[in-house]
């Protein structure tokens, strides 16, 4: 086999493309994990909040990626009526650059071999049913007979595409990878030092004027400083809304404040992709839409998918010979683990959309009368939903 020859290819470097490639480099594959940036995770383009659970079932956590952990939250409403919410799980706000880091230095200790600056540019199946991808390399290098070669290309009997939110290289094995405007947050996320941030609390504002059809939050991130973003639902977008509503909030909620960073970035908040898999090809984290709908949240999925995906082309392989239906395993563990619960927070998100100003104050103004650390999110859930009985009646059936 010549150098560029693989069994696993993973295209991607966030937290789903490096764990499948250290979970399929850890039971001694040939694995290359391409990335299209020059530094892994660089720009971080993500509140980095988890939970304590989400992250622990993929991995225990190292301090040195912990910036804050968090143990309150509060909800405001869009009039301005703040609950607060009890009984939270500990959560914590992530260094994501500093993670993203870590975890392909994990994938490389395991075996892997990694390339960054590499974006896959094009990526099919070679008549011998093995996988090629197309590298576009910057600059020329010239061949000996004095071409310029801009491409390299690389071959593998499976491939694992975790390219993130854009996911353009699963279309190139039809999966139709677009998304409604309803199934999409387009997101503006700044870095903040402020006077005055609570650094155990997260805050998360909704309303129209806020963040239509999403929410806003603000995340700690050590003293004084803190991750500020919103997303707004596609449907309900124009060009440059996000920024303009974001930088909006920080000028009247910390005057003096400064910012320290703003990116914008899309979240999908669709259903997971299905299939997840076709021949020797998975899809794995937000390529695949293995998001939270409710929130937005896709760390520890993209963490504990890729995981999946990385273990089943590993044990798709006997020697030298590899089996694609063995990759199903990973849609069944997938869909058996968090697929009815992707399934509900789709449904709640429907719902959440739906809701006007006036409804979200009613229920916070309701919420805002009960004892201090009497509001639980069950609770908030509940008076949600009771007040709307043919909504109690769906959630029941979700829920069953
Ligand atoms: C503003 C914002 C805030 C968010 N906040 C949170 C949060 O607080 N908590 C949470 O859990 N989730 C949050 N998310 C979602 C979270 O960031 C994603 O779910 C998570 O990063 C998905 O991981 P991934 O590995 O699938 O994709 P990504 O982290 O997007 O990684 C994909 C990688 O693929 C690379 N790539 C893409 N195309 C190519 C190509 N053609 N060739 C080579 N490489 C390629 C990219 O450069 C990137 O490094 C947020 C998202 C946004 C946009």
């Amino acid at each position: 086999m010549s150098d560029n020859n693989y069994d696993i290819i993973v295209v991607g470097s966030g937290p789903a493309g490096s764990s499948a490639a250290a979970s399929a480099a850890a039971s001694g594959r040939r694995v290359l994990l391409l990335e299209r940036k020059p530094v892994p995770g660089v720009p971080v383009r993500c509140g980095e909040g988890i939970g304590h659970q989400g992250l622990t079932l993929s991995l225990p956590p190292r301090p040195e990626w912990i910036k804050s952990t968090v143990t309150r939250a509060r909800m405001v409403s869009p009039s301005g009526i703040a609950v607060e919410v009890g009984n939270v799980d500990k959560s914590y706000i992530l260094d994501r650059e500093r993670m993203d880091a870590d975890l392909v230095k994990t994938a490389v200790e395991a075996g892997a071999e990694f390339r960054a600056s590499s974006p896959v540019i094009w990526a099919e199946e070679t008549p011998s049913k093995r996988y090629k991808v197309i590298v576009k390399v910057h600059g020329d290098n010239i061949d000996t007979y004095n071409n310029a070669i801009n491409n390299i290309e690389f071959e593998a009997s499976c491939l694992i595409l975790a390219d993130g939110v854009e996911s353009r290289l699963a279309r190139c094995f039809g999966w139709d990878t677009a998304l409604r405007l309803e199934d999409i947050e387009t997101a503006a996320f700044a870095r903040v030092e402020a006077e005055g941030i609570e650094n155990d609390c997260c805050t998360f504002y909704t309303g129209s004027a806020v963040a239509p059809g999403g929410y806003l939050w603000v995340f700690p991130r050590g003293v004084g400083a803190a991750n500020v973003g919103l997303g707004v639902i596609g449907s309900r977008c124009r060009s440059g809304l996000p920024k303009e509503l974001l930088l909006d909030f920080i000028g009247r909620k910390y005057p003096g404040g400064r910012v320290t960073d703003l990116h914008c970035g899309g979240v999908p908040v669709g259903r997971w992709v299905k299939p997840l898999v076709r021949g020797g090809v998975m899809l794995v984290g937000d390529a695949a839409r293995q998001v939270n709908a409710i929130n937005g949240a896709g760390i520890a999925y993209s963490l504990y998918a890729g995981r999946l995906a990385g273990a089943a082309a590993a044990a798709a392989f006997s020697g030298e010979s590899f089996c694609g239906k063995a990759l199903l395993g990973y849609q069944r563990a997938w869909a058996k683990n968090f697929g009815k619960q992707q399934e509900r927070s789709f449904a709640l998100k429907e719902f959440v959309m739906s809701a006007d100003d006036a409804f979200l104050d009613k229920i916070a103004d309701s919420l805002s009368k009960e004892p201090p650390g009497a509001v639980s999110y069950l609770r908030v859930f509940m008076r949600t939903f009771s007040s709307r009985p043919l909504l109690l009646f769906k959630a029941f059936k979700l829920f069953r």
